[in-house]
């Protein structure tokens, strides 16, 4: 099924902020857009109460509230969100392109969860990633409530109480350094004896005494029903079990791109970020000529609000361009 036989210029897969500022830029440039939202319209921020770092709200603003009103502005400004999945892009790509006839040009097919087929000329990817959790009840509904998946966005509701920090790696040792600087406490659990994160980032969560390092120990139970109140922790050497009362408990085990859908496609990283860049002229394009990425799904460094609306912006200026360059 064509879905009404159109043909946008640019399909957004995603709605969190480099969706949806890429949705912005790309229809105040006259193109042909559309936002597939996919399962969590908004984005990550949607499931976060406050945020505090998004430029001109003097005393922040709620996650759910901001991203409701730049859904809003997007519809405002003409495009239509569509509460759908994508499961799969089809290249029709002639690989004569571009060349003169504009008609003949395109085309990538794309199939929703629904059985629409929608037909693009250039397509931007903005699935985000997910934290990757523990998988252990009450960890769902205690996110916000005590539980997150990013120290920077979240380490400040914590100032002065006692938190823990999940994991080993680079990510998990930033974590516990910056919760340091703010919180009482920081227990760093790691399931094994040692850590996973490069030698530098490791010497300074050894040497900060202010970090309680549990080493050998794997989290088996949340503890709390309205917040969250301790973890349970088995020593995986000993057997011994111990209960840690806790205010915040920050997971960093890792995250997951949602690029299951373009593996076949797109060049995509070991780790599944999308690789973007190669291509010195349109620096936000995969490896696909007329795909873009934009946002956590290609950025494993920095995953902020305001830096991905800023590559949602950057890939919808190169998608722009490379369209006109196709005339
Ligand atoms: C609890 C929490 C608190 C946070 N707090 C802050 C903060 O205070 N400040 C800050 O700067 N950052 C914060 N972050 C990080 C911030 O939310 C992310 O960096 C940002 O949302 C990334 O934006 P994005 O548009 O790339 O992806 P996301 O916001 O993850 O949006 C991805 C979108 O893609 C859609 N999607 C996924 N797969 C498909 C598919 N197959 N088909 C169609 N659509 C699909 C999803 O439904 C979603 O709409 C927080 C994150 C979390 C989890």
């Amino acid at each position: 099924m064509n879905d009404g036989k159109q043909i946008f210029d640019t399909v957004i897969i995603g709605s969190g902020p480099a969706g949806l500022t890429a949705a912005i830029y790309n229809v105040r440039a006259n193109l042909k857009t559309l936002v597939i939202s996919g399962n969590t319209p908004g984005g990550q921020l949607t499931v976060t109460t406050t945020v505090d770092n998004w430029p001109g709200f003097p005393n922040g603003t709620g996650g759910i509230k901001l991203m409701m009103d730049m859904q809003q502005q997007v519809r405002n400004l003409g495009v239509e969100i569509q509460n759908d999945n994508v499961l799969k892009i089809i290249n029709n790509q002639n690989p004569s392109t571009p060349n003169n006839n504009q008609e003949t040009i395109i085309n990538f097919q794309i199939e929703l969860s629904s059985g629409k087929i929608l037909t693009t000329k250039a397509i931007i990817v903005a699935t985000g990633a997910g934290a990757k959790w523990l998988g252990l009840p009450k960890e769902k509904e205690l996110i916000g409530r005590g539980i997150s998946g990013c120290a920077t966005c979240d380490g400040m509701f914590f100032r002065d109480k006692v938190v823990a920090v999940i994991g080993g790696g680079n990510v998990a040792c930033e974590d516990a350094d910056f919760l340091a600087k703010v919180c009482k406490k920081v227990y760093l659990i790691h399931r094994r004896d040692e850590l996973r994160a490069t030698p530098i980032e490791a010497k300074r969560i050894l040497e900060n005494s202010k970090i309680e390092k549990v080493w050998d120990g794997v989290v088996e139970e949340i503890v709390g029903e309205e917040k969250l109140e301790a973890v349970k922790i088995r020593n995986v050497k000993t057997g011994e079990n111990k209960t840690l009362p806790i205010d915040g408990l920050f997971v960093a085990i890792g995250r997951i791109p949602a690029t299951d859908f373009l593996k076949e496609l797109v060049e995509i990283k070991e780790n599944g970020y999308v690789v973007v860049g190669k291509n010195n002229e349109y620096p936000s394009m995969s490896s696909v000529p007329g795909i873009f990425a934009a946002g956590d799904c290609m950025d494993e460094v920095y995953r902020q609000a305001i830096v991905a609306a800023g590559s949602g912006a950057k890939a919808a200026l190169d998608a722009e361009r490379w369209l006109n360059n196709l005339k």
